[in-house]
């Protein structure tokens, strides 16, 4: 489906505000400018609602999750960001492995298998796009995937429509 990413993205982030502790903290940094993707909306609902849970599920002394994205190019460039945990520089590149979880104790205490983020890569990689994660342990983590812009929609202006 065609489908204009800043509303679609804004309908995935009002269904965890819903249910949200207020220890967590929502900011929405989107452009002025409307976005256009061709995807499977199921697939790559499911790669941002791991991506969501993993921000709130490893930022337990809540902080703010911002999310935003823009254009880099042909390819939309998301992020999510959260100001909790974060990973150990050795391991960030290790996350998006199947099975992979930072630390078994936490893991464990956590819930959840170490499929989620595996799972998005090979979703997100399928669509044509990237995924990877930035953090500093203590500090936060922030995960940025790109996705080809629909550039059918860009108007003769240059404007998007
Ligand atoms: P599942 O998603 O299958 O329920 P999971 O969340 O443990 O389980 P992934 O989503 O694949 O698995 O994430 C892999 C590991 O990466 C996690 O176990 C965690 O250690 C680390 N991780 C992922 N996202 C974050 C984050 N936002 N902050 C800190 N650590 C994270
Ligand atoms: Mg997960």
């Amino acid at each position: 489906d065609i489908v204009l990413f800043n509303s679609f993205f804004n309908r995935i982030i009002d269904r965890f505000e819903m249910s949200k502790s207020d220890k967590v903290m929502f900011e929405r940094l989107f452009p002025e400018a409307s976005y256009y993707v061709e995807i499977d909306t199921d697939k790559v609902t499911q790669v941002i609602d791991n991506i969501i849970s993993n921000a709130i599920k490893y930022s337990p002394d809540g902080g703010n999750i911002r999310f935003g994205f823009t254009a880099r190019e042909d390819m939309l460039k998301v992020m999510i960001s959260d100001d909790g945990m974060g990973i150990p520089k050795e391991n960030v590149g290790r996350i998006f492995e199947r099975f992979y979880r930072v630390d078994r104790a936490r893991a464990r205490s956590m819930g959840g298998t170490g499929l989620g983020l595996a799972i998005a890569r090979e979703m997100i990689e399928a669509h044509g796009g990237k995924i990877w994660a930035e953090s500093e342990e203590g500090h936060g983590t922030t995960v940025f995937f790109t996705l080809p812009l629909n550039l059918d929609d860009f108007d003769e202006a240059g404007e998007w429509e």
